[in-house]
């Protein structure tokens, strides 16, 4: 069957842009953003509030049942609602992301999250971010993008954000935390980060936010002409 919406997928390690990226394309291209770390994030928070332990594959199986995450648009930014509550405002920790990072491998917390995306993608035109987006959620998508930069450039990034906002921090144990993340969402069995085998790869450490995202525009006017990419 052919899909009737348009597709952009851009996937990455932790920190390389992504979402500012994703979130800028997809506002010139009137689409919706779909920040799919974010629905992790939100079942890795629901998961530390009733102490579930990262290495008990168990428990994170049995009380992610009970986390039904939903997604609306306010003024056009994503809101993730777990059990009805908004918590946009609470998932960006480091903790909350490693938490997310070592509970993403369990099949059961991907089945329920890969299938709210999937539906999302056949309705709407969609800018959708995250580590299996080319590869496994929206494996047709017109436009695939594997977003990386070094873990230095990374880190700093991170840094510069968290500085910005009053957060004391590390940036040595960021790049650390990084690379860590990194390393878990590349070994998984299910799922691993990988570039997909027609995904454009963009190195960001020496691009700006606005070439990056002019290149993935240059790219979408490219497929609407109907050529390869
Ligand atoms: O992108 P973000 O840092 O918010 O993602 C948090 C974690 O969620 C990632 O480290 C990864 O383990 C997981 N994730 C995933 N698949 C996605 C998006 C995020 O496994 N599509």
């Amino acid at each position: 069957m052919n899909k009737m919406s348009f597709q952009i997928a851009i996937d990455g390690p932790a920190g390389a842009g992504k979402s500012t990226i994703a979130r800028k394309v997809a506002k010139q291209k009137g689409f919706i953003y779909v920040d799919t770390g974010a629905m992790y994030r939100a079942m890795a928070y629901y998961l530390l509030s009733k102490k579930v332990s990262p290495k008990d594959a168990q428990a994170i199986e049995e009380n992610c049942q009970n986390a039904d995450i939903t997604i609306c648009y306010e003024e056009g930014e994503q809101v993730v609602l777990l059990n009805g509550e908004n918590v946009n405002g609470v998932i960006r920790s480091e903790a909350v992301g490693n938490m997310a990072s070592a509970s993403s491998p369990n099949p059961k917390v991907r089945e329920r999250l890969t299938l709210l995306q999937k539906e999302l993608a056949k309705t709407n035109n969609v800018v959708m971010d995250g580590r299996d987006i080319g590869t496994c959620v929206l494996p047709d998508a017109d436009v695939k993008i594997y977003l990386t930069a070094s873990s230095k450039v990374r880190a700093k990034r991170r840094f510069d954000e968290l500085s910005a906002k009053g957060i004391s921090c590390d940036i040595e144990q960021i790049e650390a935390d990084i690379i860590k993340r990194d390393e878990q969402d590349m070994t998984r069995k299910v799922a691993p980060l990988k570039q997909a085998e027609d995904a454009v790869l963009l190195d960001s450490s020496h691009m700006t936010v606005d070439e990056v995202a002019g290149a993935i525009l240059d790219l979408c006017e490219k497929r609407e002409k109907g050529k390869e990419l």
